[in-house]
């Protein structure tokens, strides 16, 4: 049965009514138990009560029309089936009512078991368990205390606590040690218990229990605790659970009962073979609260061979009919096998991976399912170092998993100390209040990076994640003093020299050397590994599902690098060029002092000194990068940060300079650098003179920088190479920008090229708002668009990108205004909509035009998918990311029914 073709007004389902594609309408547990019986599996006959009832009684706040009369008749069915009548008190049926959402949501919501015994059936139960009086009284017992607690609120711990007291009155620890008559005593004890906190005496109509505890059920999807775990896990919160009546079978009848778990494969490596756990004569909830120590399932061959067999054999039948790793929960009646629960069970990252491939040689699912059951957040996660035995070591702050790995060494503060104890072989840690352009050196050095301030794309996450290094960042526990080179956290002090770890997965931070140890993923992309040639599940796995990946997807992967090193890294995780080559870096250092001496330029033959020293530098940095990137596209951008960055801050600066007229010492250069730094000072410099801003006013600068790309390119191409530059303009938001920009460009590469057969393309960054709504102008002047989706999300939401995630953040996702940042994962109604229009627009004034993403989304999964959609020719991002990027990409062509989208 289709979910479409489901009656609205039908709000209960026998198990023989439902199967594994209801979740929606049934849940998960209530699909599954549907699909067992069907598939003529033992399960305990019972029946599910809707979403869509739990969806109307949360909205009116009573049952709806009908749901009472069809619990009624579903209710009278089962009790033929069964033989029995619900609290009948000779032979009484008794049933579970069991909470199970479309997610599932473990221990958040309500489960009711043993309804319908009161004081007569539980006479009736025991007669019927055997005279076992003791097993009658405790499940009644149970019942009050679950059904106080769930459906009327008693605390619990007034329960245990007369629980306690009969125990230590009998000098013991053990529940076991009870007999019937302390039970019955304790049924007393537990009905005062109720009576005083409900003003009314525990309810001896089954039927009466039983609406009750389903209407408890339905409440429970709105307990504090499952609106938080919702939140967390971003489940909708309107969908509701559903509710199962399930006849009660009982693993604490004796020896030859009991109840375990139990997996197909390995849920933590993959691993084939038999995993689980079992407990004789005990009750599920038994397990769960660690009452006795389970054995491993393979004891249950020597306890009950028949029930141990069945069991395989199910778990082989399961397995083969969800083509998946499969969970299960069963119990043993009186040597009588019976299936609770199953689910396509939870597993790690690399279990995944290993098992998509096993079950692709099993022949049970082809390579395009097993691309569909991996992802890009699970291929990340392998890609990076992890502490090993995390668990035994304290977090001493918490900051934001800013780009993940785990890190341990030695703490620096400069970027200076960390090159020093790095040449020394030391990993270094770096901590800063934040870092800025000049700490690059620093952080190439160190093994990881930790920060006291800033979000997930701040100056430290970023530029961490595009070299694939661990990073933590706000972390404002930490209260960081560089000049005294210490930071303090949670009352101690951790100095340089001493010794902390990183967690930037989580975000945690500890003192002392937590051990790490490195991915294989990592080692097989980066070519040391051989898939062929080693005895690795899980490499073997990666390589197989990437290599289809990659034969499926439509999308390019380039990646972002402006270094030879970063380049060549890049190139061996399988990028196809480069989408952003950033030339601001290649403006600090050395070379720092030619370009105050640029913006100090008064006259023009200052000016052109300075760019002509600079030109050389920059021919060979494009030079070490299109010999890396041979054959394949290098898209260059235009210098684009505002050139203040380049100069001292304002404040030292005049600190500086005072101190110094002070002394009568000779400020002249100084003096004319603050005041070139007074003039540059923006109130908002991301809206300011950057970009193409900067090319137009500044004479001869961004001519400097198409002329070092053009002759590298020559240079490369003379020496046998091939270099295919494209020259990339940022922060166009008027097509009349690029065409100034451009045309002064084509003359130079005109001159410089000559007939060398060099091709230079010239493009432009779509990343102001006003750019994506003349997207169809700016096409006119240009040979590609690359969305520069961090500046269009800044523009676009109007939120500052080095400030907001900090600031308020937490706030916006705690309303559910977004579920995750805007600046992770693109806003598909709003940026994304800017992207739609400029690529539609765009394209239609020049068919062919190139459409590339470099902004930080180009690595993000879901991201990945929208380009797709969207019909970008290729999605650029860091080198770690690359291969997520592949892999999302290849995802996203079998998503969609294999189809190009374009
Ligand atoms: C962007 O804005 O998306 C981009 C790639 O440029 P940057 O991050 O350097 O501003
Ligand atoms: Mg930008």
């Amino acid at each position: 049965m289709a979910a479409q073709e489901t009656d609205d007004h039908k709000y209960v389902y026998d198990f023989s009514e439902g199967n594994k594609d209801l979740k929606d309408l049934l849940g998960g547990k209530g699909a599954n138990l549907a699909e067992m019986t069907n598939l003529g599996l033992p399960v305990p006959p019972g029946f599910t009560i809707t979403t869509k009832a739990c969806q109307a009684y949360l909205a009116t706040g009573r049952e709806p029309d009908g749901l009472a009369g069809q619990i009624e008749a579903h209710l009278r069915a089962l009790e033929r089936e069964m033989g029995k009548r619900l609290g009948d008190p000779g032979d009484p049926l008794l049933v579970s009512v069991r909470s199970g959402a479309k997610f599932s949501m473990p221990g958040m919501m309500e489960t009711v078991l043993n309804v319908g015994l009161n004081d007569q059936s539980v006479v009736g139960l025991a007669a019927q368990a055997g005279q076992n009086d003791r097993f009658a009284w405790d499940s009644y017992r149970r019942l009050i205390q679950m059904f106080g607690k769930t459906v009327c609120e008693v605390p619990g711990e007034e329960f245990e606590h007369a629980l306690d007291e009969i125990k230590s009155a009998k000098g013991t620890h053990d529940d076991l040690d009870l007999d019937a008559d302390d039970l019955r005593g304790l049924v007393d004890a537990y009905k005062k218990i109720f009576l005083k906190h409900t003003g009314r005496e525990f309810p001896q109509q089954p039927r009466e229990q039983l609406d009750l505890a389903i209407r408890a059920v339905f409440e429970s999807w709105n307990a504090e605790r499952a609106i938080l775990y919702r939140r967390q896990e971003r489940i909708p919160a309107d969908l509701g659970t559903a509710v199962n009546v399930v006849t009660m079978v009982f693993g604490n009848l004796g020896p030859d009962s009991g109840t375990g778990v139990a997996f197909t494969r390995d849920p933590g490596s993959g691993a084939q073979g038999i995993y689980g756990d079992y407990l004789a004569n005990a009750q599920g909830e038994d397990v769960v609260a660690g009452i006795r120590n389970t054995v491993p399932l393979q004891e249950l061959e020597r306890l009950d061979k028949s029930s141990y067999d069945e069991l395989l054999s199910i778990m082989a039948r399961l397995e083969e009919h969800y083509r998946d790793l499969c969970d299960i929960e069963f119990t043993i009646e009186r040597g009588k096998l019976w299936m609770l629960q199953t689910r396509v069970g939870k597993r790690t990252a690399a279990a995944a991976f290993v098992i998509a491939g096993q079950l692709v040689d099993e022949g049970l699912i082809d390579l395009d399912e097993a691309l569909h059951r991996v992802n890009g957040a699970q291929l990340a996660q392998l890609m990076f170092p992890r502490f090993q035995l995390e668990h035994e070591f304290q977090p001493v702050a918490t900051g934001i998993g800013a780009s993940p790995g785990a890190a341990s060494g030695t703490v620096v503060f400069t970027s200076a100390r960390a090159v020093e104890l790095a040449a020394e072989g030391r990993s270094v840690i770096l901590v800063r209040r934040e870092t800025n352009p000049d700490d690059l050196n620093g952080m190439i050095a160190a093994k990881g990076i930790l920060t006291s301030r800033g979000g997930k794309t701040s100056h430290a996450a970023v530029v961490a994640r595009g070299m694939g290094k661990t990073c933590v960042s706000g972390a404002d526990e930490i209260d960081v003093n560089v000049p005294a080179k210490r930071f303090t956290v949670a009352g101690q002090t951790v100095a340089e020299g001493d010794v902390v770890s990183i967690d930037g997965t989580t975000g945690r931070v500890y003192l002392g050397e937590v051990p790490v140890m490195p991915s294989e993923v990592v080692q097989y992309f980066e070519g040391s590994l051989d898939p062929e040639h080693i005895d690795n599940a899980l490499v073997r796995a990666v390589h197989r599902i990437m290599t289809h990946a990659d034969g499926k997807r439509r999308l390019a992967v380039r990646t972002n690098a402006d270094t030879g090193a970063d380049a060549a890294r890049a190139r061996r995780f399988g990028a196809e060029g480069i989408g952003l080559c950033r030339t601001e870096h290649m403006f600090l250092g050395d070379r720092r002092e030619l370009v105050e001496r640029l913006i100090l330029a008064r006259a023009e033959g200052e000016r052109e000194a300075a760019l002509a020293a600079l030109l050389p530098l920059q021919r060979a940095d494009f030079e070490e990068i299109f010999r890396e990137m041979d054959g394949l596209p290098v898209t260059v951008r235009l210098i684009d940060p505002p050139l203040h960055e380049f100069l001292p801050p304002l404040e030292q600066l005049a600190v500086n300079v005072a101190v110094a007229q002070e002394r009568g010492e000779d400020v002249a250069k100084e003096e004319a650098l603050l005041a070139a730094v007074r003039r540059m000072h923006e109130e908002n410099p991301m809206l300011g003179l950057r970009g193409v801003r900067l090319g137009l006013v500044i004479p001869g600068l961004f001519a400097m920088q198409v002329r070092a790309i053009a002759e590298a390119a020559v240079a490369v191409v003379s020496a046998g190479g091939t270099a295919r530059p494209e020259i990339m303009v940022p922060l166009v938001g008027a097509v009349q920008e690029l065409e100034t920009v451009r045309a002064e460009a084509e003359k130079i590469i005109a001159d410089v090229v000559g007939d060398s057969g060099v091709e230079v393309l010239i493009g432009t960054m779509i990343e102001v708002p006003r750019a994506a709504l003349t997207a169809g102008q700016i096409a006119e002047a240009a040979e590609f668009f690359s969305f520069g989706t961090n500046d269009l999300t800044q523009m676009g939401w109007g939120f500052s990108r080095d400030d907001v995630e900090g600031a308020f953040f937490w706030r916006y996702l705690e309303l559910g205004i977004f579920g995750i940042s805007p600046f992770e994962s693109i806003d598909r109604d709003g940026v994304g909509r800017l992207v739609r229009i400029a690529a539609e627009e765009g394209r239609a004034a020049r068919p062919g035009l190139k459409l590339g993403v470099c902004g930080e989304h180009g690595g993000d999964p879901d991201s990945v998918h929208f380009f797709h959609e969207v019909g970008l020719d290729y999605v650029s991002c860091s080198p770690f990311r690359v291969p997520v990027a592949r892999l999302e990409a290849g995802r996203a062509v079998v998503e969609t029914g294999g189809s190009d989208s374009r």
